[in-house]
Parts: C-alpha cells; sequence; structure tokens
C-alpha cells in the first residue's frame, strides 16, 4: 500500500488516493487559491427578469420537459406531487421539479433496442394524461420539434406535426432515464445583483434535506423501473466551467447499464477489505488532521488524491443502498453536504459526485459525496502522465472549510447538528 500523503522537502505534497489510485501533486508557489468572488461585476436583476432568467426558472417551465413530480411545501408539511397536467403548472409552488432531460444521455432507443426495456405502465399513463389536455399537447409537441431539430431528423417543421413523430418522440420523453432535479430559486429570495446566485449552501438545511430526499427518491425509481439500470449515477454541476447548462441549482439522475470499471474494482477489494471505506475515509483523515465536521451519521473530511481539491462526505454508520438509510441518516448526510456546500459558497464551480451501493451489489458500501472545487483545467500534462496538478493541497482545503464553517455556525445558516472538528 503506498502512503497516501508525502511532503517533500520542497513543499511539494503527493497524493495518491488511497481508493482509486489517482495521483495528485500540489506544487508549492502555483498560486490560484479559490477567491469566492463573482467572476464578473455584479449587475443589478431586473424585476421584469423576475422568475424568467433561464429555462430551469419557474417562470419558463413549457422549456422544459412535462414534469415527473414535485415537491410542495406549505402548513408544515412537503407534499410529493406526481403527474401534474401542463394546464396546472402553475397551480401549486413547486420548491423541487422533477423533470426528464430534454437530452438524455442514454435515449430510450438505447434501452429499448439494447435491453428490450419498455416503458413503464405508469409512465404511459402520465403520458396520455399530459397528451390529452391542449395545452400538453402543444407542450409536447414544441419539444418534439426541438428534439427532431437537434438529431436532423426530418419533419421537424411541418404543420401540423405528424402523429407518428409525436407519438415517437412523447414515448422517448416521457420513459426517460436520465433526469434532472431543479430547485425552485435561481437568485436568493432578496437578490439585488446578478452574483447572488442561490446554490446548495443558500438553502436552508431543512431544504437541503428534502432535496436529497428528493433525488434519492428519483434514484430508487429508476432502479425500480428499469430492470437494466446496474447504477443509477447522480451528480450536480454548479456553474458553467462545472459543466452546468444553466447557473440554476439542479441535481442530474441518470441510469446506466455497468458499473463501470472503479466501482467493479471497489467492489473486489470490498470482498477483501469489507471496512475500506472507514478505513482510508475517516479514519485516515482523523489521523492525519483532515476531517471538517461531523454529524451523528455522518463525517466530512477533506479529500486525498482527488483531481481538483475536494470535501468528501461519508455515511459513517449505513452501508446499503440510499433509500433503505433512515431519516435521520439522510438528514445527517445532507446536513454535512449542505455545511460543504455553504463553506465552498456560490462563486466556486463545483461538481457534486454521489457514490452508493446500487441494488445487484452484496457488499456494503455507504453513501458517499464528492464536492469537487473546479478552480483548475486540466492540461495536457495532466492527460500525458495522468498526474493532476492542484494548487490547494488537503490541509488547506480544510482549513479554509473550517473557518467558513465557524463564520456559517455563528450566522446560524448550517444546521445545528454539525459538529465542526
Ligand atoms: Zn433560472
Amino acid at each position: 500500500m503506498i502512503e497516501p500523503l508525502t511532503r517533500l522537502p520542497d513543499g511539494t505534497i503527493k497524493q495518491v488516493n488511497p481508493i482509486t489510485g489517482t495521483k495528485v501533486w500540489t506544487l508549492p508557489g502555483r498560486g490560484a487559491r479559490p477567491s469566492g468572488l463573482p467572476g464578473h461585476h455584479p449587475l443589478p436583476i431586473d424585476p421584469d427578469d423576475h422568475d424568467r432568467h433561464c429555462a430551469f426558472c419557474w417562470g419558463r417551465m413549457l422549456e422544459t420537459t412535462p414534469e415527473i413530480a414535485r415537491l410542495v411545501h406549505g402548513d408544515g408539511r412537503w407534499d410529493d406531487l406526481r403527474g401534474v397536467l401542463a394546464e396546472d403548472l402553475g397551480r401549486t409552488d413547486a420548491q423541487f421539479r422533477l423533470i426528464p432531460n430534454l437530452f438524455e444521455i442514454l435515449s430510450y432507443d438505447y434501452w429499448h433496442l439494447a435491453h428490450g426495456w419498455e416503458p413503464t405502465a405508469e409512465s404511459r399513463a402520465r403520458r396520455t394524461a399530459y397528451l390529452s389536455t391542449p395545452a400538453g399537447r402543444e407542450h409536447v409537441t414544441a419539444l418534439a420539434r426541438i428534439r427532431m431539430r437537434a438529431r436532423g431528423t426530418a419533419g421537424a417543421a411541418v404543420e401540423p406535426l405528424a402523429e407518428h413523430d409525436l407519438e415517437r418522440e412523447a414515448v422517448g420523453l416521457f420513459a426517460g432515464n436520465h433526469q434532472v432535479v431543479i430547485a425552485r430559486r435561481h437568485y436568493v429570495d432578496d437578490a439585488t445583483d446578478d452574483s447572488q446566485l442561490a446554490g446548495s449552501g443558500t438553502l436552508t438545511p431543512e431544504e437541503h434535506c428534502k432535496y436529497i430526499e428528493f433525488t434519492i427518491r428519483a434514484m430508487h425509481d429508476l432502479y425500480r423501473d428499469n430492470e437494466c439500470a446496474r447504477y443509477v449515477s447522480v451528480f450536480q454541476n454548479w456553474l458553467e466551467p462545472a459543466g452546468a447548462s444553466f447557473n440554476h441549482l439542479h441535481k442530474q439522475v441518470v441510469a446506466i447499464d455497468e458499473l463501470g470499471a472503479q466501482k467493479e474494482r471497489e467492489v473486489e477489494r470490498l470482498r477483501a477489505e469489507p471496512d475500506m471505506f472507514a478505513r482510508w475515509g475517516a479514519e485516515y483523515a482523523a489521523t492525519q488532521g483532515l476531517v471538517v465536521a461531523r454529524t451523528e451519521h455522518a463525517v466530512a473530511f477533506a479529500g486525498v488524491g482527488h483531481r481538483y481539491p475536494a470535501l468528501v462526505v461519508h455515511v459513517t454508520d449505513g452501508e446499503g443502498c440510499p433509500w433503505e438509510l433512515t431519516e435521520d441518516q439522510v438528514r445527517g448526510f445532507s446536513d454535512l453536504v449542505h455545511a460543504c456546500h455553504a463553506a465552498t459558497g456560490v462563486h466556486i464551480p463545483s461538481n457534486e459526485e454521489w457514490h452508493h451501493r446500487p441494488p445487484s451489489v452484496d457488499v456494503p458500501m455507504p453513501l458517499r459525496a464528492v464536492l469537487k472545487w473546479r478552480i483548475s483545467t486540466l492540461a495536457g500534462f495532466e492527460g500525458g502522465t495522468q498526474i493532476y496538478v492542484n494548487t490547494i493541497d488537503p490541509w488547506a482545503v480544510h482549513d479554509r472549510a473550517v473557518a467558513q464553517l465557524r463564520q456559517l455556525a455563528a450566522d446560524g445558516l448550517i444546521s445545528d447538528r454539525v459538529e465542526i472538528v
């Protein structure tokens, strides 16, 4: 076993990820610390643009695909509404919406032709109901044309759209195995300028927990509805440099038909070393002074050997599939992920990547999230050597996060269940 962290005499720190083997060097004097400042001079928000800043904003709901589900909050309750019709989209205030991705990574055709997969009765019923109203039909017709144009399919401009074209596109749209969870706000509620984006860390801890629960439910449903889904990837790209189409908070949930090479290696290693994640996660981080915060059910620490500086959250007392965790365990996980985002700030582009135990895997695997700060650009050196150069080492990530968390806790902006280390 290679030592995950080595400090050289000149101050260079060599990292090797103890799970993946990824090599990262942090070189002294290579500057570029994350500033946390907006990338441009803030501009005032035009009140006329309220709820219409991007296609994920609530005022432009017909630019996104027919909704699968929404979370509505009122009278102290959170309700999950399914299959809202086009005419009713504005009748309730959704805090989070679940929609199919308009341009999915793996299409319905992929699943249908490669695996013989058929849409579930529930998704067929939702499609029939949605298309049964004039606004629903108009909405799906417009989206069908967009999808056909993007693929170069003939007939996209024909008036009216041919019935078989509408039917084919609607099947793919309603049977999507790539979904998006969108949060309500583009900017924080009292924002006056465009630097005041609403990110994961500006949600309340309760809202963030509902966001995580809603995402876990979407993941669970994808596994349930598609027996060929071996893994459901969950991730969040925040800001354009991190791959986001819009600077509007959202997560993606994508079913794939393989575990992927890295997960397969993890499963093999876990058979021989069942405590691998605890040992090389929280325990190793503690020996190196990298633990940032804890809750009763999870731990957050500065990650070792990630391509970008990273904060990592592990559930510490549950090793089943994410939907098998108790409400308290999910809350403990969510509170730390939320705190890590709050400590990062909304102006640092980031990827939040989840790792979890899929139903087909019989070894225990805790739910983990890696929050990567996309503050450097990978280039030819990395491509040629598979060695990643970072400008900020794990201890600096730790120190920055802890300092921010203390301030956030003092201001009451993170959960009081979070114990800062
Ligand atoms: Zn928006």
